[in-house]
């Protein structure tokens, strides 16, 4: 951490720059994808109203907090104490911390805060599958968290983003345009808020794939920043190993997570086997073709060692093809992957909209198992079906604020 003061608002006669630098990551490459008309209203991470937040301590690692605990003239263990009531114990308020010494709990009032998700509604699935949760950012818009079970494994699906500026035609969120870049705090307390939900039925998060709404490699650094939190295997968090991030396939991303150190699992969400068809459905192919996102996956594979998992939605009449399931083989021949198939979660539509929505619809069982079979043995690659969770709750990007929306 970096211990020079930004003489930015009101951080420079607190210095402790470098806390507040780390904590206020905000808007990042959907700028120079998008411009500047494509992004958040330019505030800090949680005002609607143009005004600068204190520091969101939540956003740090540990060590980050015992770097700031001395900076504030205090023993580094004092960042210790703070970690493990804002991770472990689960206390967003400073002056709930009991252990710390009233002096420094009166700096860190004055001068930071430990951010909290506004929880608006919690949704079970009848088969108790899924357990699909919705935040509130005041003023700015809803994302949504979900909590599905499966065997022994808890997996934790995650916001990077309130909106999404790609705009992929089958996609709930794209329909909602971009809003705001989540700060890596909200990443993390979306973790911590299912994390407790779990841990009231004796239960833990064992993985997270970053695969709720927004496109993560768009939030670049706030989604590096809460990955490092969450891969570091203490409290509540899981590890690297566990942790996959989804990306409809912004390459330069790729490359720069490839880049880092974070040995993550990558999942590319690619969804067409021609360059003509995916550029209609994910416009961002337009940009980063289909040859292009398949060397980049490649690389990440040969650089991080991890193999990339391709998801592949299957939409009736539009990707779901016998051809298309050769194709998709064919594809990805080459390197080390797996292939993930998720039949389309219908979509519901606004009542007399004709939005494109309403005309993509989920495959019979019959042709999926078909599609499978079509692509496992023509594949060297293990195929799997993604079962469907929770589909009465609308767990999938974005369905359940389009219904509170009506
Ligand atoms: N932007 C990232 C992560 C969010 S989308 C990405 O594109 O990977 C997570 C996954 O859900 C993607 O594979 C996407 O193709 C898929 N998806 C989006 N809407 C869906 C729907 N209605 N039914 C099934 N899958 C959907």
């Amino acid at each position: 951490m970096r211990l020079e003061a930004v003489a930015t608002g009101d951080s420079a006669d607190r210095g402790v720059g470098s806390a507040r630098e780390s904590a206020d990551r905000k808007a990042g490459p959907a700028e120079e994808l998008y411009g500047p008309d494509g992004t958040a209203d330019g505030t800090a991470d949680g005002t609607a109203d143009g005004g600068v937040d204190p520091p969101d301590l939540k956003g740090l690692l540990e060590q980050e907090l015992q770097e700031l605990a001395i900076e504030l003239g205090e023993p580094a263990y004092r960042g210790r104490q703070l970690y493990s009531w804002i991770h472990e114990r689960g206390v967003d308020e400073f002056s709930a911390m009991t252990d710390l010494p009233a002096r420094f709990r009166s700096q860190l009032t004055s001068g930071f805060r430990v951010s909290k998700l506004r929880q608006t509604e919690r949704r079970e699935s009848a088969e108790g599958t899924a357990v699909k949760f919705l935040f509130e950012l005041p003023g700015i818009g809803h994302v949504e968290a979900v909590l599905i079970s499966d065997g022994d494994r808890r997996t934790a699906c995650l916001s990077s983003q309130v909106g999404c500026p790609l705009d992929c035609q089958f996609c709930a969120t794209g329909k909602m345009g971009f809003r705001r870049n989540l700060t890596a705090a909200q990443i993390v307390d979306q973790f911590l808020e299912l994390g407790r939900y779990a841990s009231e039925r004796q239960e833990r998060v064992t993985n997270v794939v970053m695969m709720g709404m927004g496109e993560p490699l768009l939030n670049y650094d706030n989604l590096v920043q809460a990955l490092r939190i969450m891969r570091v295997e203490k409290g509540p968090y899981i590890g690297g190993r566990r942790i996959t991030v989804s990306t409809a396939g912004y390459v330069p991303g790729i490359r720069r997570l490839a880049d880092d150190d974070l040995n993550v699992g990558l999942a590319i969400s690619l969804n067409a086997t021609t360059d003509e068809l995916r550029s209609q459905l994910m416009p961002i192919n337009r940009k980063y073709p289909i040859a292009e996102l398949l060397a980049a996956a490649a690389d990440y594979f040969r650089r991080r060692g991890r193999r990339v998992t391709y998801e592949y939605v299957l939409m009736a009449g539009v990707t779901d093809s016998d051809e298309d399931a050769r194709r998709l083989a064919d594809l990805t021949r080459d390197g080390v992957c797996k292939i993930n198939l998720i039949p389309y979660n219908e979509l519901t539509p606004a009542p007399g909209s004709g939005s494109p929505e309403e005309y993509f619809r989920r495959p019979s069982d019959e042709r999926v198992d078909k599609f499978r079979e079509i692509v496992a043995l023509r594949s060297p690659h293990t195929v799997t079906l993604r079962l469907s969770r929770g589909r009465d709750i609308d767990a999938a990007c974005g369905q359940l604020y389009r219904e509170l929306r009506r």
